[in-house]
């Protein structure tokens, strides 16, 4: 079934609101088999609701409405919608008794206006309102199914979630179910090409892949009737991809990548502290968004001048003279320095470069150190990132998650 999602309110035009219900209800209605194919937007304004209504008729078979059912006289979806259809909008007790019960319950006095919220296109399915005043309804009309909801995201969700998707699973008889492969160390072109072959041929399962936030996704989508599942149809595909990919792929489940380095972590009973300059704390706020994680997490030393470096960490002055702040060998005396004093079995440093500012020839804004002490010795890697200071230093934080991983992989840790 293809969908469209109809977003009413000039607050939306005007870019004064995000239309999260769109991008709401595009996310939960592929698991129930139905494909969204179109999102629009129109302010309040009957004669342009109408236009777009009908374009939508003659294109979609639902339409999801959601926006300008409030009691005022610039909400018009509702009378739009019925005008369109051809239908009376005629009063509904139990909605009225609704409506009364929300301000009783308040402690507020209905205003005449709210009358027209109870009103409703004949012939509807109502949808009930447990948050709010408006209700909402489902018409069927013509091989079409039109929903109308309430704007506000804490009306319109339960709304949804309650009555909108069962009542289309159940006429929807397949279902869409994605898994979804994360990859990090390799660029979304040379993945692409090393399975465009698999791209080119696919019919079912879909597969696509995007890059987000400095890593890779691909996307791979079975459709399969609501009463089997997609995994047969997902296993063999996402299987090829892990052969061809390798160890790039760090989760197939979801999981984050310092999730998967925090697990890991776990699982082998490795404590790891931080020594961050560039970072300035990030890498400890989202290792420690995890929970459990004190079990292995000890400390973060934030060292951000020359001074704590020496004092923190026992960093040596000849090395910075010598090498500068960010250098290989800084970074080394900087992670060897917190595992010294932290006492972990891994200690972690990163010094760099975010810029915008600080940059030179030698050593532009991007550039970054990252090393990890552990047992045998010291692993230093340079990244030449670009972007922003925020990119930077979000994409610093993946490098370092994915050292972590890969060197407990390895080495099995220590
Ligand atoms: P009400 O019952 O409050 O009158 P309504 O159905 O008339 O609701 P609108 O008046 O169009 O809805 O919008 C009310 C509020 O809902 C907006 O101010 C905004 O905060 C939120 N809202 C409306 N549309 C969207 C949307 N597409 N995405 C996110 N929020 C929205």
């Amino acid at each position: 079934m293809k969908a469209e999602i109809l977003a009413v309110g000039t607050e939306l035009l005007m870019g004064q609101i995000a239309n999260t219900n769109a991008q709401y209800i595009s996310s939960r209605l592929p698991e129930i088999g139905i494909g969204v194919y179109f999102h629009s937007v129109v302010g309040d304004n009957a004669e342009r609701l109408k236009q777009i209504f009908k374009l939508a008729l003659s294109r979609s078979e639902v339409i999801i409405l959601t926006g300008g059912l409030g009691p005022t006289q610039d909400d018009i979806t509702k009378e739009t919608v019925s005008a369109v259809l051809g239908r009376r909008l005629v009063p509904d007790q139990a909605s009225l008794d609704d409506i009364e019960d929300f301000f009783r319950k308040r402690g507020r006095k209905m205003t005449k206006n709210n009358l027209k919220q109870a009103c409703l296109p004949e012939g509807c399915t109502i949808v009930r309102n447990s948050a709010g005043t408006a209700p909402g309804c489902i018409i069927e009309d013509s091989g079409k199914t039109i929903v109308l909801l309430p704007g506000p995201p804490s009306e319109m969700k339960p709304m949804f979630e309650e009555t909108v998707m069962p009542y289309l699973a159940a006429k929807s008889d397949c279902r869409l179910e994605s898994v979804y492969l994360r990859i990090f160390g390799i660029g979304e072109s040379a993945v692409e090409d090393e399975i465009m072959d698999l791209i080119d041929g696919q019919t079912n399962p879909t597969i696509a892949s995007y890059a987000k936030d400095g890593e890779v996704m691909i996307r791979i989508t079975a459709m399969h009737p609501k009463d089997s599942t997609g995994t047969d149809i997902i296993r063999p595909v996402a299987h090829e991809i892990k052969r061809r990919l390798g160890d790039a792929v760090f989760s197939d489940d979801g999981s984050s990548l310092e999730e998967v380095a925090a697990r890991l972590l776990m699982e082998k009973k490795m404590t790891v502290s931080f020594a961050e300059s560039c970072t300035g704390g990030l890498l400890a706020a989202r290792l420690t968004d995890i929970p459990g994680i004190s079990a292995v997490f000890d400390r973060a030393a934030v060292t951000y001048s020359n001074r704590s470096k020496m004092e923190q960490l026992c960093v040596r002055k000849e090395t910075l003279d010598r090498y500068g702040a960010v250098s290989e060998q800084t970074a080394c005396e900087m992670a060897l320095g917190i595992r010294n004093i932290s006492g972990t079995d891994l200690g972690i440093s990163v010094t760099g470069i975010a810029g915008p500012g600080g940059g030179t020839d030698k050593k532009p804004v991007g550039l970054v150190y990252t090393a990890l002490a552990h047992r045998d010795g010291v692993t230093v890697k340079r990244l030449d990132l670009w972007g922003n200071r925020e990119r930077i230093r979000n994409v610093t934080c993946l490098h370092v998650f994915d050292m972590i991983r890969r060197h407990l992989m390895v080495s099995g840790g220590m």
